[in-house]
This record gives structure tokens, sequence and C-alpha cells, in this order.
């Protein structure tokens, strides 16, 4: 019995080497090869050439009348013509230039369809493809994804040959339900029209089948893994509610209402007999820690540890001394382990987390090593979690018995998206900034406006502002960055003489000296830091006020978005400068973006449209798959009618039963396990 799950090496032709460059285009199985979707087709529709505009893209079918006249000059260069009727228009000239193969082909009074760009003056065309009649060519011709090892004609070839021996094993997928409510093919028909389609419409149409075929199944699978997840028992972390209030009050600020709803939504998770595994999801300065420092307090309150895992050290660090900071005076005990610590501190602290002596342990990935054992874990909260793998992810949470998961994020992928993108969690967005929040003011200066920049940063400064300036970004080269930002901070150190005092922060320094500038600027010991982008990711200084940043074009709008966060935490106004002299279009609409928006949602959707789906969504940080015929972003409608409907049908009783629906509960027994994250 054939099955699309068969080797591509069973089929004719097709020996180890051809199954080792089939791989190279990710074809291992049958199944991959008839899933290896064209990327774009040739109408073989003919024009009629009596109404055709000069340079017109045409196609015709005509008879060949004349022998081909062939003529050669220079270095590999060639002529060929030949003479050819077509219907109503009568006798054209056709003419290929350094295509000498296709000589063969041209016969008189043999027909032949010629595609190309109509000349209308000479009455010729100037071919750039030749299909001859008897050559089993499709009426519309596709052209597959190819690369150095796998050819065009390979694909072809092996793909007619496998739709050939595979097209009766092929089981539709799709419940008939959704079939008949959206019009769509059943898979065999589905591949057939995506390969070989009897005209463009057909073509489109199977397109539209193979793109809700594929959402729903990414939907489906994620769903499924949720729902296993679910029924998975978690810890029921039952903390005595007064006394979560009781230190709610203590919190010097009024909680936002999106901060109360998402401390709501975590609230249930923790307390229900389920694994919780939630993403939360907010622009920088929306203030994610807090909410994190509730959940950690309830954990606490009922007996559990609690692990935070931070991307770097910096970080790390700086989230232990602001927890320590909202935690003084309760009984949760803080400790920080990263690299840092010497190994007779490491020790110590492993002990003391083996037995249960510190309750929260902020760290790096230092959290996960070997020989770090938690007395009982209860609640794993990682934040800026694509900064980290899956695998990193689940040894953590593997350090406990099902310990409940809050993943933070300040990566803005436009809401819809994320919810749909991140399938397999439940999510919760602030979408709300503190009140008394002044948006920042950012303005795009041109480089030889550089001097109005470091006056306005005198005028802050005199102001008893602090600011970041950030060096231009050296792609690839950290070294050159390092190099850039030590040459920044001469200068600036020139600049400013005794009156202010500058700080360095770049990637290459150690731990003890980052420690000692941050505490200085945090202290406001220091009023300038010249930094490269190792500020990016959250660091937390509500007095600065300023942020300048050099050649802003060479970085994108995420990165810029994150860096100017860094400002605007307090109450005073905050400024970011952007001194730029972008030399694209999409560079300058950059700039513009910036200008024109603080909100990160907006920022991420103008990402989107000027990079695209694919550039955006490819980031190994937006987590998105790499879809092959939908479009997340175009077809977003489409993906989020996929997804109510995947989960309409797991959650129906007994569909898994039915006898259509075999193919689909088979397809998911295969793939559950597949994570598509990272
Ligand atoms: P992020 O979401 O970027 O991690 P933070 O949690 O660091 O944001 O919060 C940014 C700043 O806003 C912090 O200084 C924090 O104390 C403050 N903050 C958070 N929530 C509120 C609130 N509801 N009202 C006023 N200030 C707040
Ligand atoms: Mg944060």
């Amino acid at each position: 019995m054939r099955s699309l799950q068969d080797s591509v090496g069973q089929l004719k032709g097709v020996g180890p080497k051809t199954v080792e460059n089939l791989a190279t285009l990710g074809i291992k199985t049958v199944g991959d090869l008839l899933t290896h979707y064209p990327s774009r087709y040739d109408d073989f529709a003919p024009t009629d050439l009596t109404v055709a505009k000069d340079k017109q893209k045409v196609t015709v079918k005509g008879t060949v009348v004349s022998e081909p006249l062939m003529s050669r000059y220079g270095y590999r260069r060639s002529r060929m013509s030949f003479r050819l009727v077509v219907g109503q228009a009568g006798v054209v000239n056709v003419v290929y230039f350094n295509q000498p193969y296709l000589k063969q082909q041209v016969e008189p009074n043999h027909d032949v369809t010629v595609l190309g760009t109509w000349d209308a003056p000479r009455q010729q065309i100037l071919g750039t493809k030749l299909v001859a009649a008897d050559s089993k060519a499709e009426a519309v011709g596709a052209t597959y994804p190819a690369n150095k090892h796998v050819r065009q004609a390979t694909l072809r070839k092996l793909i007619r040959q496998a739709f050939d021996q595979y097209q009766n094993v092929i089981a539709t997928l799709l419940p008939i339900s959704l079939r008949q409510r959206y019009q769509l093919m059943e898979r065999r028909e589905m591949i057939k029209q995506m390969h070989f389609p009897t005209d463009t419409t057909m073509a489109e149409a199977a397109k539209r089948t193979a793109a809700f075929e594929e959402f729903f199944l990414f939907e489906l699978r994620l769903q499924a893994i949720r729902r296993a997840n679910r029924k998975e028992e978690g810890l029921q972390i039952l903390y005595n509610n007064a006394e979560l209030r009781d230190f709610i009050k203590t919190i010097p600020f009024e909680l936002t209402a999106a901060q109360k709803r998402v401390v709501n939504e975590i609230c249930r998770d923790l307390r229900a007999p389920y694994q919780m595994n939630r993403l939360l999801q907010g622009d920088v300065g929306s203030g994610k820690t807090i909410v994190a420092a509730i959940a950690v307090m309830a954990a606490v309150l009922a007996g559990y540890q609690v692990a935070l895992m931070a991307p770097t050290e910096i970080l790390a660090a700086q989230h232990a001394e602001k927890l320590a900071k909202v935690f003084s005076g309760t009984h949760v005990e803080v400790a920080l382990l990263t690299g840092a610590l010497t190994a007779k501190q490491h020790d110590q602290l492993a002990k003391a987390i083996k037995a249960g002596d510190v309750n929260l342990i902020v760290g790096t990935h230092a959290l996960i090593q070997n020989g770090v054992d938690y007395a009982n874990l209860g609640l794993v909260i990682i934040d800026e979690q694509h900064r980290f793998g899956v695998n990193q992810r689940q040894q953590l949470r593997e350090k406990g018995e099902h310990p409940d998961v809050l993943a933070m994020t300040a990566t803005p992928i436009p809401r819809t998206l994320a919810i749909t993108a991140y399938g397999e969690m439940d999510v919760s967005v602030i979408d709300e900034l503190p009140a008394g929040r002044q948006p920042i003011k950012t303005t795009w200066l041109k480089g030889n406006q550089g001097q109005s920049a470091l006056d306005f940063l005198d005028q802050q400064l005199r102001a008893g502002a602090q600011a970041y300036v950030v060096s231009p970004l050296i792609e690839e080269s950290e070294n050159l960055d390092v190099k850039n930002a030590t040459d920044l901070y001469a200068r600036f150190k020139e600049h400013f003489g005794p009156t202010y005092q500058v700080g360095l922060l770049h990637g290459r320094m150690n731990n003890d000296e980052k420690a000692v500038v941050m505490k200085d600027f945090q202290a406001g010991k220091v009023q300038v830091m010249v930094a490269t982008t190792v500020i990016e990711v959250g660091v937390d200084n509500p007095n600065a006020t300023v942020m300048l940043i050099y050649d802003a074009d060479r970085f994108g709008l995420a990165q810029l978005h994150q860096l100017r966060g860094r400002v605007g935490r307090g109450k005073r106004q905050s400024y970011c400068l952007l001194v730029a002299d972008p030399k694209t279009d999409e560079g300058k609409a950059r700039m513009e973006t910036m200008v024109a928006t603080t909100d990160g949602f907006e920022v991420a959707q103008k990402d989107l449209e000027l990079r695209g789906a694919g550039d955006v969504l490819g980031d190994r940080q937006s987590g998105m798959p790499d879809f092959k015929v939908g479009d997340p972003v175009g077809d977003l409608k489409m993906l989020q009618i996929a997804r109510a409907d995947a989960g309409n049908l797991l959650a129906t009783p007994g569909w898994d039963q039915k006898d259509e629906n075999q193919p689909l509960v088979l397809y998911l027994q295969r793939h559950q396990l597949e994570t598509h994250f990272d």
C-alpha cells in the first residue's frame, strides 16, 4: 500500500543523490513533494494578437511555417527566428535570443505555443519561452521554488510521477462541513490543480483551498497541544486572597485597568488545577514587571518557589534589585543566580534553593543548569521569552512538577496575529500605558544637524535630565560596535569635560564593570550613558528622559521602538532624537514612522507593511512559522476563521471517532509532537 509518508526514494529515477538534493528543499516524503507548490504560474491562455498592444506580454499558439534560422555571434550569443501562422493575425515573425537549444523544438508544420513580448511595428514576437504542442505541457505552466541542487525540470517530472502514482491515496483532510461552507476542493483535486491547473481561475481556487488547509492544520496542531497540556494535571496554587490583596495595596501606584485584567487572568490560571501556559504581551513601559510580581507573591503565599529567567545578566540583576525592593518587608526572599557568581557563592545558593530557603530565584539560563534543584517550584516566569529557545523554556519547566508558566514579551506583534500565532499559549495583553505618561517626542535630524542634537542634549542636562546615547550599529561586527561606542564615549567625555559624567556600556565589558556603570547611572552619578544596543532590552531608569540615536537608519523599526522605550518611563516629558541620513525610501519611512507614532502595535503594523510578513514573521523573534501558501498578514481573516473552526472541531465530542475524520486524526497523531517554535 502506497502512502504519502513514503520516502521520495521510492519514486522511479530517484537515487540516494537525488534524495539528498531534494532534502535541501525540505522534501523527504512523497507528501512533501506533492505539497511543494509552485511559486508562480505562466498563463498559456492565448492572446488575440489583432488587438494586442505594443510591448504587451502575449501567449500565442500557431503553426510553424518556416525553417528556423539560426545565427551565432559573439561569445555565447545567438539569435533564432522563424515564421508562425496565428489564426486571425496571419503570419508573424518570432525571435529568440540566446536560447539555441529551442531550435530542435521548431519544425515546419508543427504547432508551438510562444510566450513573449509583442513588437507591434514589426509584427514580431520577442520570445521568452516556447512550448511544443506535443510536449505534455499544461495549459498553465508552474514554476517551483528550486535551488542549485534541484532543477525546475526535475521537480516537474517528479511531481508528475508522484501525482500519477499516489493520487489514489491522497485523502481529504478538511472536514466536509468546512469544505461545503467555504467551497473548498477535495485534497486530491486541490493538489492536482495546484500543480497542473486547467486555467488560472482553477489555480487561484486551489490556492485558496491550500491556504485554508495549511492554516487549519497549523491551528489544529497548536490547539491540540494546548488541550493536551490542559488535561495534564497542574498545580493548584491556592494562595490566600486577602493576603494577596494586602500586598497589592502596598504598591505605590494604582494598577491600570489592563494590568488588573491580566492579573485576574493569571490568578485564575494559578488557582485552576491545570498547568498555566500564558503569554503576557505588553508594549515597553506598559508595566509587566509589577504584574509578574503579583504572580510571584501569589505563588509564594501558597508556599511555592518561583524562578524568573531573563536573557541577560544586566536584566536579571535589574529584575532582582527591583523585585527585592517591591518585596522588602514581605517573606519573599530574592536571590540572584547568574554565571557571575563564584563557584563557592554558586554552591551556597544552590543549597539554599534546594532547602527552600529562598523563594524567588532570578537569573539567566544559569537557572536551568544541572546542579540547580528546586525545593518546590510552582511558577516559572520567562522574561523576553523569544530570546530563549523552546528547549531552554522546557528545561526550566521540568525543574518542577508541572509548574505554571508565565512568559513575557515586549515584541509588539499586532495583537490579532499574536493570538493566532501563539495558539498553544493563552495570551494576555496589556494594551494601556500607566496614566500620566507623556508620549515621547521624537525628532528626526539629518547628519548635518548633529550640532543641534548636542545643543538640545546640553539644554536638557542643564535642566537635570539623564540621557542615553546609542552609537551606530555595525552589522555583524561586535568589535566595531564596541569601537564605535568607545570612540563616541571619548568624544562626549571631552565635550562635557568635568560638567557632566559620561558612562559607557557595551557587550564586551565584564559583569562587574557593567554593574558599576548601571548603578551610577541609576543613582544619577552618571548623566550620559553611551551604549551599544545592550540597553535595548528592559533597562529601566525612570529619570532618563533623552534617547539620542546615531545612524538611526541602521536599526530596524522593532529595535528603534525598543530603544526609545528606555525613556518615557516616568512623569517627565521625554525625547527621542534620531540622527540619520537614510539612503532608501524604506529607511526614510522608518524614521517617519518613529516620528509619527509611539504606539508599539502601530509601529509593528508599519514594520509588517514595509518589510512584508515573510521578513518580519520569519524573524526568530516572532515565533511565527513559515507558511508555504497562506500569508498570515494578507489572509489574516482566513487564519482567524481557520483557528475558530479548528477549535470548534476539537471541542466537538466524538469528532475523532467519525469515519470521515480519520485522515485528520492520523495526521494529528503524526504531527502533534512537532513544535513549531524556533
Ligand atoms: P515593561 O512592561 O517594559 O517591563 P515595567 O514593568 O518596567 O515595564 O514598567 C515601567 C515603569 O512603569 C516602571 O518604572 C514601573 O514602576 C512603572 N509602572 C508600572 N505600572 C504602573 C502603573 N499602573 N502606574 C504607574 N506606574 C507604573
Ligand atoms: Mg520588562
